[in-house]
C-alpha cells in the first residue's frame, strides 16, 4: 500500500459576506465550517481549495489564493472566490474503487491519495432527509412501534407510577442517551424520554 499524502495546513476563516451567502444557499448538506481548511496535499500547487457547502446538487468550493499572490476572474484581480465547482470525475483504480473528492481540475494529487479531511457535521436539513430515508426503510412492524411510541410520548395522558428507583431513572435515562446516539430513528424519542426524567428527577432532589 503506497503511503497516504499528508493535508495542506492552510486554513481561511469565511468572510461575513461569504456566511451570509452560504448561510443563505437551499437544502445544505452540512453545518458552515468557520474557518475552512485547504483539502489538497501538503505542499500541493496553485491556489487552496475548501469545500464551503453542498446546496442540493452543487458544490461550492472556496479557492484561494497562498501568500500575496492573486487570482485572475474574468481579467480581474482578486484574492478569493466560492465558485460553484463540479467534482473531480476520478476513480481510484482497483482497491476500493474510492471517488475523489475534490472539485474538478484541482491541483495536485486525488483525495483518495491523501489522509482523509474528516466527515461533516450533517446540517439540519440533511438529517432530516437521512431520517426520513431510514423510516422509508423500516418495514411495517418496526414502523408501527415508531408509530405507536410517538404517539404515547405526544399524549398527556397517564399516571405517574411508584415504579422505579432512582438509580434506576438515572440508568434508564444514561441508556436513552446511548441510544439517542446510536440511532437516529429514535434520537426524538429518547431525547424527550430522558428530558423528561431529569426534570422530575429535579423536582423530587429540590
Ligand atoms: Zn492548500
Ligand atoms: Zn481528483
Amino acid at each position: 500500500m503506497t503511503e497516504l499524502l499528508t493535508l495542506c495546513e492552510a486554513r481561511t476563516a469565511l468572510s461575513p459576506i461569504e456566511t451570509i451567502f452560504l448561510t443563505g444557499l437551499p437544502e445544505p448538506a452540512h453545518e458552515l465550517v468557520e474557518e475552512p481548511r485547504c483539502e489538497l496535499h501538503d505542499d500541493h500547487p496553485g491556489v487552496h481549495m475548501a469545500l464551503a457547502q453542498e446546496s442540493a446538487t452543487d458544490s461550492w468550493w472556496l479557492v484561494w489564493a497562498p501568500g500575496n499572490a492573486q487570482l485572475t476572474a474574468r481579467g480581474q484581480k482578486i484574492d478569493r472566490r466560492l465558485h460553484k465547482m463540479d467534482n473531480c470525475p476520478a476513480v481510484q483504480e482497483g482497491g476500493d474503487e474510492d471517488e475523489c473528492l475534490l472539485a474538478e481540475k484541482h491541483p495536485g494529487a486525488h483525495s483518495f491519495e491523501m489522509e482523509t479531511s474528516g466527515a461533516r457535521e450533517p446540517s439540519a436539513f440533511s438529517r432530516k432527509k437521512m431520517l426520513a430515508a431510514l423510516r422509508e426503510d423500516l418495514d411495517d412492524k418496526a414502523r408501527a412501534d415508531l408509530e405507536e411510541m410517538e404517539s404515547l410520548l405526544s399524549s398527556a395522558s397517564g399516571d405517574p407510577l411508584p415504579l422505579i428507583t432512582e438509580n434506576e431513572a438515572l440508568v434508564i435515562a444514561m441508556l436513552l442517551g446511548q441510544a439517542a446516539h446510536n440511532d437516529w430513528l429514535v434520537e426524538d424519542l429518547a431525547i424527550q424520554l430522558a428530558e423528561r426524567m431529569e426534570s422530575r428527577l429535579e423536582a423530587l432532589a429540590r
